[in-house]
């Protein structure tokens, strides 16, 4: 007699909508995960939470599980890190307060940005960007503008040429540190996962020192597969997780239909070993 195969779940832990950098509404978002037979959805803008009643809705309507998330942007030794927070409370006062100043610390370089740009006789690139941002603002909106305006190709040359840590119009901030983004997770009784690990252009040595100190924080699990790693790349951070203790998480980092490397529930399979983050959720 064999073992009976329990149907897969498709689970998407990190994703965008219109309430930051993504280009879908949250029910559109919603509508697109079901199409693509996600089962369990989380909503993890920058900075902010303003999506899930919607997303919550919408996901009832389309059948699917919805997670409520958010992605806080962190200092950590002057590099800029992602941390997910997965089922969190979005009434969460202490939470709100912190991911408030956050924003303000994003409106002031979005000008500080755009004062760049106005030096290098491009004077309406602030406006522009805010013009496409119905949400919380950020470079994304800057690099939309001016692939609009025909300045670059696409996104990434934006990025690459003005954008990105380096380049001519790159402004640098203080985010939140990682002991209150686990704080602020914590209280609003999320766990927290480090976003798309194999980005951060560590050496290994300080990369696992970031692990140990997210850990000591009560960090709970990281990225293994994303749409930004390859199978090695999935393949060492689930190394990481089993030598940390550390649950495994899985999310596309979805953000537009037009992006091919990053699709919504398309992301690969955890590898064997790994615990999933989810393991403790209950079903419902
Ligand atoms: P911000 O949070 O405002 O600093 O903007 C960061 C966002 O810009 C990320 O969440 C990505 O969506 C996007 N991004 C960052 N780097 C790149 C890149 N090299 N190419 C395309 N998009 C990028
Ligand atoms: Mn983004
Ligand atoms: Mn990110
Ligand atoms: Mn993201």
């Amino acid at each position: 007699m064999g073992y009976k195969t329990l149907p897969t779940i498709c689970y998407d832990l990190h994703s965008h909508s219109t309430a930051s950098d993504g280009v879908l509404s949250p029910t559109a978002l919603v509508q697109l995960a079901a199409a693509n037979e996600v089962d369990v959805l989380a909503l993890t803008d920058h900075d902010c939470t303003d999506g899930h009643a919607e997303a919550a809705k919408a996901a009832v309507v389309a059948g699917i599980r919805f997670i409520p998330g958010i992605e806080v942007s962190v200092s950590w030794r002057k590099r800029l890190i992602h941390i997910v927070g997965l089922n969190v409370d979005g009434a969460d006062a202490e939470m709100q307060a912190g991911l408030s100043e956050l924003r303000v610390k994003r409106e002031r370089r979005a000008q500080e940005i755009g004062a760049k740009f106005e030096k290098i006789g491009m004077p309406d690139v602030y406006e522009g960007a805010c013009a496409l941002a119905s949400g919380v603002l950020s470079r994304s909106h800057f690099a939309m503008y001016l692939v609009e305006k025909g300045v670059v190709k696409d996104v990434q040359q934006a990025f690459k040429k003005y954008l990105q840590q380096g380049k001519r119009c790159y402004v640098g901030a203080e985010w939140a540190s990682l002991e209150d983004a686990l704080s602020w997770i914590h209280g609003a009784g999320g766990q927290a996962v480090v976003a798309h690990p194999a980005r951060y252009k560590m050496s290994r040595t300080l990369f696992r020192e970031f692990l140990k100190d997210f850990k000591v924080l009560g960090g709970e699990g990281i990225e293994v597969s994303c749409s930004s790693h390859n199978r090695e790349e999935a393949t060492l951070m689930a190394s990481y997780a089993q030598e940390l203790t550390l649950l495994s998480s899985v999310g596309s980092d979805f953000h537009s239909p037009h992006n091919n490397w990053a699709k919504l529930g398309r992301v690969h399979a955890l590898p064997e070993g790994c615990v999933p983050i989810w393991q403790d959720w209950n079903e419902s």
